[in-house]
């Protein structure tokens, strides 16, 4: 079975495939059936696809077949397995468990666009409600910690062959180590200033403004200050919020123009690259973990992060965590404000 291990020096959990799975048969038959030019997410070819968890369709329309908006299936070839107990173990000094959790594809659109940036505002929409919806549906399973919604678009950004918009989203028992950081950041930030950390760079990027992209009343665009990519942006809900989920059916719709507006700029100012997007929020509440996560509904506050894959990641900053930005942060943001669209 698939297991997720802990890697002892810095924590690192890395997941592992089950060792007794060749390469599934029907990811080979999908690849296939990509060479000959029939696309699995397109409306009509429900069949291809593994039988849906969710979809927005029409009234009357049959599941898994045509007359939806937005799909959810689950990843043909998941990561991580649903149906296994977590059993959490040691092997002498590693610590391991089993793979427990969600993998699961959000299909965009029934009609064949690649780019999330070319659907209409109102479709964008559906996928963010659609992205809600799983959420708050997966929240229910305490077994898994953190959830995320992220991204892949173009070959260098690591997609799959499938060249149809599609985001995917990914459900762990765990916290992994970059959301670790975030909230222990974010928590010793509040102890320190009894302010959420991310309220406070909002208030002052819109004080100075040089690094503001585009806003509107309920989200605002930044090349962060210490932006790890050229062109990086970050999206943040003006007002305090930790749950992505609780985002209210008018913020949506913001959102969703917000949304294009971003990947749009960066589509024509740098020519369609590749990019990586990852929605960071608050994690699922455990219990017993209470006393430490106390401040939690008050220090963290959700976001998401696009990253175009416009410069390869080189060796030094696999090796290190250490970023070498080829582009300032109010470079970045002075050329995507002067983008018409
Ligand atoms: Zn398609
Ligand atoms: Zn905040
Ligand atoms: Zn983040």
């Amino acid at each position: 079975m698939p297991t997720l291990r802990r890697e002892p020096i810095t924590g690192r959990w890395v997941i592992n495939p089950d060792e007794t799975d060749d390469r599934p048969s029907s990811l080979i038959e999908m690849e296939k059936m990509i060479q000959k030019g029939v696309c699995p997410f397109c409306e009509g070819n429900e069949k291809y696809t593994p039988p849906e968890i969710f979809a927005l369709r029409d009234k009357g329309s049959k599941k898994d077949s045509p007359g939806w908006e937005v799909r959810v299936v689950p990843n043909l070839s998941p990561a991580l397995r649903v149906e296994l107990d977590l059993n959490r173990r040691a092997e002498r000094m590693y610590d391991l468990m089993n793979a427990v959790g969600a993998h699961e594809v959000i299909i965009e659109t029934p009609k064949h666009i690649s780019n999330l940036a070319d659907l209409d505002v109102s479709q964008i929409k559906k996928v963010i409600q659609t992205h809600k919806q799983r959420i708050a549906d997966l929240k229910k399973d305490k077994r898994l910690r953190s959830i995320f919604v992220f991204k892949n678009y173009g070959e260098r950004a690591g997609s799959s062959p499938i060249k149809h918009a599609h985001s995917q989203l990914i459900g762990v028992s765990v916290t992994p180590k970059n959301l670790k950081e975030e909230l222990k950041g974010a928590k010793e930030y509040y102890d320190y200033k009894e302010r959420c950390v991310f309220c406070d760079m909002i208030k002052q990027e819109l004080s100075t403004e040089k690094r503001v992209i585009c806003s509107n009343p309920d989200f605002l665009a930044i090349a962060p200050f210490a932006s790890r990519f050229s062109y990086e942006v970050w999206i943040l809900p003006r007002k305090h919020s930790v749950d992505f989920e609780n985002l209210s059916d008018e913020a949506c719709q913001n959102l969703a123009f917000l949304l294009k507006e971003i990947l749009l700029r960066l589509k024509i100012l740098l020519d369609d690259p590749p990019y990586n997007f990852i929605l960071h929020s608050g994690p699922n509440r455990i219990k017993r973990r209470g006393e430490v996560w106390k401040t939690l509904n008050e220090d963290y506050h959700w976001h998401i992060e696009i990253m175009p894959r416009y410069m390869r990641i080189d060796g030094f900053e696999w090796g290190t965590g250490l970023y070498i930005n080829a582009t300032t942060p109010e470079q970045a943001a002075a050329s995507l404000r002067k983008v018409k669209i």
